[in-house]
């Protein structure tokens, strides 16, 4: 029979306020710690802790004889439990089968114990003491007690029994086993495995076991059955039921508490490594996927492609960013189409993306595959773009293979799409070693450009411009860089000053010196003007106009005899800051001339509305011209809608006599080509030092 014998206030007390409650004590376990994770209200009661206070404690200080390898998933096993206030009650433990849940669940239960009494003489005030709190005991727990004589008829039965079964007390007084047994068993949903179990145990006498009864009503006992011993002879056999009902309620509740909490666990993960806008991985997933696949010295034979949508800047500044976004979503699509299903996908930010190829997959015609997907017209708010991608693939050697393999990969894939991009964009290169030689070489030039820019060791040379009848009345000032014997050329160092921010130096030093070395040759007939390339970056600073200004000011130039020659790209971000910039230039007198012109997006519906004087035709359409039948119907409207808008034409890369008559015939204004002149440094200009000894004495 089970009674108390916990005398202890704190653990009755615990005890009184589960049983209230119906619910058990739960402690949460990490899978491969005895730390605790995470427990419920009644753990915290029973152990005395405030709430939450069992968090990251080891179990082992609340179990004593804790073994998590003997007993996981096995039947509950008892154990003497730890109070925090230093008090100790017996518990039913039952950790859950490892592979039903991912985690470790401990159910504690404060356990009713048994102890026996010690041997009485029978008769004695010490025997009647005994029986007396025997039935007192009995009638206050709360088990419903039934004890047959080995003869099958029943010698005892507690109050609690009749109540919990619903058997009525005449039917008992008249011990009429037959009606009990017919009053229990159309209560149960499988009254012929409980009569099993009844047989099965009377054959075995000495046989203890622990059963669960479920009822048609809903209700769930829990049944415990035990040999009656008088000295060691068995004299019938004791059954206690006890409603567990409420606790399994308790225990699904906790159940379903747990995987609600682990599927949220999981959605969090999954969250942590989804890029929202596409669905797709994200950077972390990629470097866990990576990783991974390095960690175990598995790497060799994968593939890593690093993929960047080429002029994607462009369609967020032309279309918006909506559309850019909308781009990005139905690439991301294509792209997963593309990889086979052992492939990891992932998009590492902005617009670029990042797959992982398993070993033994033909990577070269993957990539041609996404090439070919990608380059597909795709119609974004009833605009057609046509979008390309650059691609850096970068294979895991199979020779020693080092240890920072996964981010070295991610590195050479990078400067293989650097190089893709360079030669030409929409199309794929795969990394080599002489890459990595280059990039040096990059890094080298950025050194020695920062310590030319700041030695002043970039000079300009100046070019002349030409009209058809009358002198040279312009000089297009143009970069020079003489690195040890050799010249650099400007569109090596120019990109990379504009890629460093050098250029906003760079330039502002390329216009005094062109100003300085101009003034006395300007001076001299204001109709004449010298051209400075300025780039976009040195346009975005919020103080450029009155920068310039002042360097031509102080050079005693006239800001109507400076030309600024800028490319279209400028104006593709629509920033009101560039137009306001050169508005204020000039209203000062200072002119723009768009450089390039015909090669980038510009359109003259477009042209119309910029602050611009000048356009110059780009070398690529003059150098069609080869023979005198040679017509380019294009040139030819381009001229006359220019002029149709107000703006004089000057034609660059002029290199025969047969192109400049064609031009001129056109009506084209001005050229300039090495049909005249080379760009040379500002003494070699006719005319030019002599007049500077003058104004220079
Ligand atoms: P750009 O402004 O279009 O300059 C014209 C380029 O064409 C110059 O190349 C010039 O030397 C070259 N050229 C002139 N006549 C002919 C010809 O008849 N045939 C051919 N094939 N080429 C000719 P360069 O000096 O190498 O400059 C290249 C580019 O570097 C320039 O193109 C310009 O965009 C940029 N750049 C040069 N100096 C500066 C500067 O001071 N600031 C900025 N921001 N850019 C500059
Ligand atoms: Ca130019
Ligand atoms: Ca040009």
């Amino acid at each position: 029979m089970h009674t108390f014998t916990e005398s202890d206030p704190t653990v009755r007390g615990a005890a009184e306020r589960m049983a209230k409650e119906s619910a058990f004590a739960l402690l949460l376990l990490h899978t491969e710690s005895d730390r605790i994770l995470a427990s419920n209200s009644a753990a915290d009661v029973l152990f005395g802790y405030e709430p939450g206070g069992l968090v990251n404690r080891s179990i082992r200080m609340l179990i004593a004889g804790w073994d998590p390898h003997a007993v996981a998933g096995s039947s509950p096993f008892l154990s003497r439990c730890q109070q925090l206030s230093g008090h100790s009650f017996a518990a039913e433990v039952h950790l859950s089968d490892p592979d039903e849940t991912p985690e470790r669940v401990v159910t504690v239960r404060l356990l009713t114990d048994d102890t026996s009494p010690a041997p009485a003489q029978a008769g004695s005030p010490q025997l009647q003491e005994l029986v007396s709190l025997l039935n007192a005991t009995l009638e206050s727990t709360a088990d419903g007690l039934l004890v047959v004589s080995s003869n099958g008829v029943i010698t005892g039965v507690n109050s609690r029994f009749a109540t919990l079964w619903g058997i009525p007390s005449t039917v008992l007084a008249a011990h009429d086993d037959q009606a009990v047994m017919a009053l229990v068993l159309e209560q149960l949903i499988s009254p012929d495995a409980f009569l099993e179990k009844v047989t099965e145990l009377y054959s075995q006498p000495l046989a203890e076991s622990l059963d669960v009864l479920k009822f048609h009503d809903g209700r769930v006992f829990e049944r415990f059955s035990r040999p009656q011993l008088v000295a060691d002879r068995v004299v019938g056999r004791v059954w206690s039921f006890r409603d567990i009902t409420s606790q399994r309620r308790a225990e699904k509740k906790a159940k379903s508490a747990l995987r609600k909490l682990r599927r949220r666990a999981e959605d969090l993960k999954q969250l942590a490594y989804t890029d929202p806008l596409t669905g797709l991985g994200n950077r972390a997933l990629f470097n866990e996927v990576l990783t991974a696949a390095h960690s175990d010295g598995e790497g060799a034979g994968t593939t890593v492609m690093l993929l960047d949508l080429d002029d994607f800047k462009e369609v967020n500044d032309i279309h918006g960013h909506q559309a850019g976004d909308r781009l990005l979503i139905d690439i991301a699509h294509k792209l997963s189409g593309c990889i086979p299903e052992t492939g990891t996908i992932a998009r590492l930010g902005g617009d670029e993306f990042v797959i992982l190829l398993p070993p033994g997959i033909d990577s070269t015609s993957v990539a041609q595959n996404l090439l070919q997907t990608v380059h597909q017209p795709v119609d974004i708010d009833g605009t057609v773009i046509l979008p390309s991608l650059s691609m850096g693939l970068a294979d895991a050697q199979c020779d020693s293979y080092p240890q920072n393999a996964a981010s070295d990969l991610l590195r050479r894939a990078d400067i293989a799409m650097y190089a893709a991009k360079m030669a030409g964009k929409n199309q794929f290169i795969r990394f080599q070693a002489a890459m990595m030689e280059k990039l040096v070489a990059r890094t080298e030039l950025q050194e020695t450009l920062r310590s030319a820019v700041r030695n002043r060791e970039i000079s300009p040379y100046f070019q002349s411009v030409h009209h058809r009848d009358g002198p040279v009345r312009q000089y297009e000032a143009l970069a020079r860089w003489k690195k040890g014997d050799a010249y650099c050329p400007p569109d090596i160092f120019i990109a990379e000053a504009e890629a460093s921010g050098f250029i906003i130096d760079l330039g502002a030093h390329i216009l005094d010196r062109a100003c300085r070395e101009m003034a006395p040759w300007l001076q001299d007939d204001p109709a004449r003007s010298i051209a400075v390339n300025v780039s976009g970056i040195q346009i975005r600073e919020r103080l450029f106009a009155e920068r310039v200004l002042s360097a031509v000011k102080l050079n005693g130039v006239s800001p109507r005899q400076l030309v600024l020659e800028v490319t279209e790209s400028l104006f593709l971000d629509e920033s009101a800051e560039v137009i306001h910039q050169l508005q204020s230039l000039r209203s000062e007198g200072v002119r723009i001339s768009l450089d390039d012109f015909g090669i980038g997006y510009s359109s003259f519906a477009r042209l119309q509305t910029l602050p611009v004087d000048t356009v110059k035709l780009d070398k690529s359409f003059i150098s069609v011209i080869q023979q005198a039948s040679d017509r380019s119907p294009v040139l030819e409207s381009m001229i006359v809608m220019a002029h149709n808008l107000g703006l004089t034409v000057t034609a660059e890369g002029v290199e025969t006599e047969l192109q400049a008559q064609y031009l001129y015939d056109m009506g084209c204004d001005y050229l300039q080509g090495f049909l005249y002149s080379e760009a040379v440094p500002a003494h070699k200009i006719p005319g030019r030092a002599g007049q500077r000894q003058a104004s220079n004495p």
